[in-house]
């Protein structure tokens, strides 16, 4: 049994790998209508492909969406007791970065035994990432710290979650001692514009669990997201000439002011944090005939999520008294649920996540993210996806950085897994 750890040349390589793959520019665009949403994605998909296949990885191929499926055969012997037991283990990450802030020509700066300075970019000198502001800084001294130069974001979102992934990879071709059931390799695209599990094909990805790497902290686990669902109050006026609308006007706008005004203050997302459940009013147009509001509906419960609609159905109920012309339908959909409703039926996927992080000799932290992933759209379509950290930190953000210690310890947290999955499998 080899002692998992990575040495200086893998972390060496991932380090390599990790600023390779950050100068690919691999944004995506929600106005986009194709899949991927950008071709340039496939840039890097096809980088991940090839190397995957450099790695022994027979089977590694992109397909028309720019996924990225490969499969890291067993290496149980026919006589180990978990040998056609052990699940398929499979590990995911997204290749795309964000939209809003620039994402082509990054230029990453290495910092090598970081001190505790403020990091000022060579790109842009107004852009500090200073110590004080960013409290995870003083947990990285010593750390190889990764930036961008300032003037884009670095894409540690989350290409660090590849780099992690591809090193695992390496890391077991290194080490065919090492003793692992099967697993299979898939790189999404389209995250970051919630497409990311649009052309995901469970059955054929073929994996029995799964874990995302993706943003976050080292040693946090993320078993939870926001039950989500989205709701359209639509108003209709009634319009008259101004001059002569004594008691004939009812006026849509008015009436939609009346019900945002009765949105109790202690439910919007500018005043919950934490487990704290909201209703927020995102977007509102029309006129004095018509006015159409937008709210996005947010708790971790099925039922605070139902009470928050309750509440905007009340408010609507009485503006309707007030203007008794004035037509008024609200709709709800459905986005998406916990993924802990899903994990509790098998919690095991995320109890051995926890035991692996305590063989790095970390204490686990249990984290519920305040919004979706893929992996909570994937447990719902049947694959079981808990998230692990990745590393990286300031996301979307020109002051993007992540720690190589970080990284290397999610990597050695999946070979832990792996090799929990076929202790426990035996
Ligand atoms: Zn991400």
């Amino acid at each position: 049994m080899s002692e998992i750890a990575l040495d200086v040349k893998d972390r060496n390589e991932m380090l390599a790998r990790f600023v390779r793959y950050v100068q690919v520019d691999t944004q995506s665009d929600e106005n986009s209508t194709t899949s991927p949403s950008t071709e340039k994605q496939k840039g890097l998909s096809r980088m991940l492909a090839e190397e995957l296949r450099a790695l022994g990885c027979a089977d590694a191929a992109m397909d028309q969406w720019g996924y990225v499926f490969a499969t890291v055969p067993s290496n149980l012997p026919a006589t180990h007791p978990a040998a056609g037991k052990a699940p398929t283990i499979g590990l995911i990450a997204h290749v795309d970065t964000y939209q809003g802030t620039l994402g082509g020509g990054v230029k990453p700066q290495v910092i090598e035994r970081y001190d505790g300075r403020d990091l000022v970019l060579p790109g842009d000198p107004r852009q500090v990432i200073a110590f004080d502001a960013n409290p995870n800084l003083a947990r990285c001294k010593g750390h190889t710290i990764i930036t961008s130069d300032g003037t884009t974001l670095l894409g540690a979102d989350d290409k660090a979650g590849v780099a992690e992934i591809m090193t695992v990879v390496a890391w077991l071709a290194r080490h065919p001692e090492f003793e692992h059931g099967p697993i299979r390799i898939g790189f999404t695209t389209d995250e970051e514009v919630g497409r990311g599990t649009e052309h995901f094909d469970v059955a054929a990805f073929g994996a029995a669990y799964a874990y995302t790497l993706d943003g976050s902290d080292v040693a946090e686990i993320e078993d939870e997201t926001f039950c989500a669902d989205s709701a359209t109050v639509t108003i209709d006026g009634h319009d008259v000439h101004p001059g002569y609308a004594k008691g004939k006007l009812v006026n849509a706008v008015r009436v939609g002011a009346a019900i945002v005004e009765r949105l109790e203050r202690e439910f919007l997302p500018e005043t919950t944090e934490d487990r704290q459940p909201y209703l927020h009013p995102y977007d509102a147009r029309g006129d004095v005939t018509k006015l159409e509001i937008k709210f996005l509906v947010r708790a971790f419960a099925d039922d605070e999520l139902k009470q928050r609609e309750e509440a905007l159905r009340r408010a609507v109920a009485e503006v309707k008294e007030l203007f008794p012309g004035a037509r008024i339908a609200v709709e709800i959909r459905e986005s998406y649920r916990n993924m802990a409703y899903k994990i509790a039926g098998d919690p095991r996927v995320v109890d051995y996540a926890f035991e692996a992080v305590r063989r790095l000799g970390l204490e686990p932290v249990r984290r519920a993210i305040r919004g979706g992933t893929d992996g909570a759209r994937l447990s719902f379509m049947g694959l079981l996806t808990p998230n692990i950290w990745a590393g990286g930190q300031n996301f979307h953000s020109v002051q993007e950085w992540v720690s190589l210690e970080w990284m290397a310890k999610a990597a050695e947290c999946v070979l832990h897994l792996l090799g929990i999955w076929v202790e426990r499998s035996a």
